[in-house]
């Protein structure tokens, strides 16, 4: 059994069935002793909404924290984003055009101030909306020469994102900062927004049972041998595919 990097979703992913939790942390704590193990939370959640969840559900302290989708990375508690990655993204970034545009789409429902960030604009958009309105967005982006990623997620939640800073992305920087190669990594996950984590390469990837239509129907036209689909929920599904891909026993 040799050291591996575990990237995990929080909500509906690793936080959701309690007693599955505990069961996993165990688990991880023993590993963490035995063989190594880099732990890295990946959330849609601004780093505030983090700490309220981490206020309320036991989760062990990760080597690594990314918060609002892959946009801001912070490493061992600190509250400060990692400057380099907030860089990358930076370039081309233009949040107020972006803005602009988005204005004259009435359907786009602004998110709470706490749920925006530097490199995150997000909003509400009903599911029978988008599927007309995304393609329409996507074009009145580019014409205006705003190379952005559009990330439609539970069914509810549309981040507008710098071209280069998806949950996927921030995965394969994070390899590089610890020097993991892609078969030591594996990342889990239940919605939209997780779909980057395992359309990366030949990165180990676990989709909860739980998991979104969105994600499941994505996994049903792209799935490979390197992504399992759990039948267990939650917690319960990462330690089944972590047994799957025998990181543990
Ligand atoms: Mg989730």
């Amino acid at each position: 059994m040799t050291k591996f990097l575990l990237i995990t979703d929080l909500d509906n992913t690793l936080v959701g069935d309690r007693p599955a939790l505990e069961q996993l942390n165990q688990t991880l704590m023993q590993v963490r002793q035995a063989q190594g193990l880099l732990l890295v939370y990946s959330t849609g959640r601004s780093l505030t909404s983090f700490n309220q969840l981490r206020s309320q559900e036991p989760m062990l302290v990760p080597d690594a924290l990314v918060t609002s989708v892959g946009t801001e990375i912070y490493y061992g508690g600190s509250t400060t984003p990692d400057p380099d990655w907030s860089e990358k993204l930076n370039q081309g970034w233009q949040r107020e055009d972006v803005l602009s545009i988005t204005a004259h789409f009435n359907d786009l429902v602004l998110q709470p101030e706490a749920e925006q960030s530097p490199y995150k604009v997000s909003f509400f958009l009903e599911p029978s909306l988008a599927t007309d309105l995304l393609p329409r967005l996507d074009v009145a982006l580019h014409i205006r020469g705003l190379d952005v990623k559009l990330v439609y997620s539970g069914g509810k939640d549309l981040d507008i994102l710098p071209l280069h800073g998806d949950k996927g992305q921030a995965m394969q920087y994070l390899r590089g900062q610890f020097g993991v190669t892609a078969e030591q990594t594996v990342a889990c996950g239940d919605s939209g927004n997780d779909q980057a984590l395992f359309s990366t390469g030949q990165e180990r990837g676990i989709i909860v049972g739980n998991a979104c239509p969105e994600l499941l129907q994505w996994h049903q036209e792209n799935g490979s041998d390197y992504i399992y689909l759990a039948t267990a929920n939650c917690a319960g599904g990462i330690l089944e595919g972590l047994r799957h891909f025998s990181y543990v026993k």
